[in-house]
C-alpha cells in the first residue's frame, strides 16, 4: 500500500549513537571525523521538503557500534521515554556491525510500543560522496513519520537499509562489502522503498486503539551466552561453557532443523543444564527456516532434555530476548512461558 501525505506534520526525534554513518572526510586533514548531526538541514537543505519537523539528539558519547553494550540499549531506550509524548517517531542512527542486536533488544525492552522507533545507518560515511547513507537517513524520516488514517504507519521497532524496511528483531547483518547489508530471513519486509514507499500493511504490526503507556524494561540479565555446536565440540569444552558461574540463559546453535548430536554425554549434560535452571534456546545455524525439534528423532530427544525451541528466530533476537525475560526474574516456568511465545513478533509458530 501506499501512504499518501495526508497533510499533518510528524515530528521526529533523531537519536545519533555513533557509527559509520556519523563520519564525514575533514577538508583539511582527509580523515574521516564525526559528523554534527545538529546541522542537519544545512547539509541536507532537501529535508525541508519533508512534511516533518526533525530534532536531533546526540548520545554524549558516539561510539563505534562493535562496542555497544546493555547500558547503551537502557540509555537510548531512556531518551525515548523522556521525548515520547513530544515526537511522533525515532529514527536511531546507529553503527550496522550490532544494529540487529540493538534493534532487537529495544523491540523488547520499549513495551507498549504504539510509536516508529527506525534504526538506519551506512556502510559509507555520510560525509563520503557515493555515501548510502543519505538515502537511508532520509527514507527512515519518512517512514518515521508517515500515517495512514491519522496513525503511525509502523507503529514498531524497525531497520531501513537500502531498499527494505524491516521488522527490526528479524534482521541480521549478511554483508561487510555490499549496500545491501541486512537481510530479514523468515519474515517479509515491512516496506520497501522504491520510487515510492509501499508499506505491507498485514506484515506491520499496528496495535489496537486502546493503548497503554509506554514502559521501558531496564534490568537486562549479562548471564547470557550464545553456543554454536560444530562437529568434534568437546565434552570438556562444553561442560565448562555451561558451568561458568551466574549462567542463566543459553543460545544453542544447532543444526538445520533444530538438531543436535545423540550421545549420551550431550544429552545428558542438556538435561544437567536444564535441571540446573538454565534455560536453553534452540536456535538453527541455517540462514532460513525455523527449529522443528519433532521432526527428527535428534531434535525429540533434545526438545525430551528440556531444550526450548526458538523457532525462526535469529541469533541476535534470541540473546537480546534471554537478557530481557531473565532480567524480569520471574519464576523459571513463567520466564519459559514468556520465551516460548511471541513477544513482538519476533518469531512464528
Ligand atoms: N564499525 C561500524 C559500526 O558498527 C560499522 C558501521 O557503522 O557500518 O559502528
Amino acid at each position: 500500500m501506499n501512504v499518501s501525505d495526508n497533510g499533518a506534520r510528524s515530528s521526529i526525534l533523531i537519536i545519533y549513537t555513533g557509527g559509520t554513518i556519523g563520519m564525514k572526510m575533514d577538508a583539511a586533514t582527509g580523515a574521516l571525523v564525526p559528523f554534527d548531526f545538529s546541522g542537519i538541514y544545512g547539509e541536507f537543505p532537501s529535508l525541508r521538503r519533508l512534511n516533518v519537523d526533525i530534532d536531533v539528539h546526540t548520545m554524549p558519547q558516539l561510539i563505534d557500534s562493535s562496542n555497544v553494550r546493555p547500558s547503551d540499549w537502557c540509555a537510548i531506550a531512556g531518551v525515548i521515554r523522556d521525548n515520547y509524548e513530544r515526537y511522533d517517531g525515532f529514527v536511531i542512527l546507529h553503527g550496522t556491525d550490532t544494529m540487529s542486536y540493538s534493534a532487537s533488544a529495544l523491540s523488547f525492552m520499549l513495551e507498549n510500543l504504539a510509536k516508529p522507533v527506525v534504526f538506519t545507518g551506512s556502510q559509507i560515511p555520510i560525509g563520503v560522496l557515493r555515501t548510502d547513507g543519505r538515502e537511508n537517513l532520509i527514507t527512515a524520516i519518512e517512514i518515521a513519520g508517515a500515517k495512514i488514517d491519522g496513525r503511525a504507519a509502523v507503529p514498531e521497532v524497525s531497520l531501513f537499509f537500502h531498499s527494505r524496511l524491516c521488522r527490526g528483531n528479524r534482521t541480521h547483518k549478511v554483508s561487510a562489502e555490499e549496500l545491501d547489508a541486512f537481510s530479514s530471513p523468515n519474515y517479509p519486509p515491512l516496506a520497501e522503498a522504491g520510487v515510492k514507499i509501499t508499506y505491507n500493511l498485514p506484515a506491520i504490526s499496528r496495535t489496537d486503539e486502546v493503548s497503554y503507556p509506554l514502559r521501558i524494561a531496564t534490568m537486562l540479565s549479562e548471564g547470557v551466552a550464545i553456543v554454536k555446536l560444530f562437529p568434534g565440540i568437546g565434552e570438556y569444552t562444553l561442560r565448562a561453557l555451561l558451568s561458568v558461574e551466574g549462567l542463566r540463559g543459553v543460545v544453542l546453535e544447532t543444526y538445520g532443523a533444530g538438531n543436535a548430536p545423540t550421545c549420551d554425554w550431550f544429552l545428558g549434560l542438556m538435561r544437567e543444564t536444564v535441571e540446573r535452571g538454565v534455560v536453553v534456546l534452540n536456535v538453527t545455524q541455517c540462514d532460513n527456516g525455523s527449529v522443528e525439534m519433532q521432526l527428527y528423532e535428534t531434535g525429540q530427544r533434545l526438545r525430551a532434555a528440556g531444550v526450548l525451541s526458538a523457532y525462526d528466530m535469529t541469533t541476535e533476537a534470541a540473546i537480546t530476548k534471554l537478557m530481557y525475560v531473565l532480567g524480569k526474574n520471574l519464576p523459571f516456568d513463567r520466564s519459559v512461558e514468556l520465551l516460548t511465545r511471541p513477544l513482538r513478533g519476533e518469531f512464528t509458530l
